[in-house]
């Protein structure tokens, strides 16, 4: 846990949010700035400050991120056709340093990303 970081508020319960999903490792909520009719992110409760910094023995956890999220998807009637994000550094566009993956749907998106 870092005190500083806005997603492990989150996690701790000390900042609401639209909450979706939480078990032992993860947590989803709705994103704030929605960029899609369905935008939602799902969270380690452990402390990552991005993919870069995701250590082998994360793996697991990461892979169960990309399983929940799919489960997510699917109840939220985009299980078929949804985008998968993880931005890594600033001019990648992360601006949460917590490791996030965003999935987006219930709109068409266009390839090369912006
Ligand atoms: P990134 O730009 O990849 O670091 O993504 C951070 C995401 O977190 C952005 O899409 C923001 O809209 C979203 N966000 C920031 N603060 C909150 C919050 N309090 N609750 C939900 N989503 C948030
Ligand atoms: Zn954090």
């Amino acid at each position: 846990m870092d005190k500083d970081c806005l997603f492990c508020k989150i996690v701790k319960g000390e900042i609401p949010a639209d909450k979706l999903y939480e078990d032992e490792d993860l947590l989803a909520f709705r994103d704030i700035n929605p960029q899609a009719p369905v935008h939602f992110l799902l969270v380690t409760r452990k402390h990552i400050s991005g993919p870069a910094a995701v250590a082998e023995e994360d793996e697991a956890l990461i892979g169960k991120m990309l399983r929940v999220g799919a489960e997510l998807a699917a109840r939220d009637n985009i299980g078929d056709d949804f985008r998968v994000v993880f931005n890594n550094g600033a001019q990648a566009g992360q601006t949460v340093f917590h490791i996030h993956m965003h999935i987006l749907g219930g709109r068409a998106m266009n390839w090369p990303p912006g």
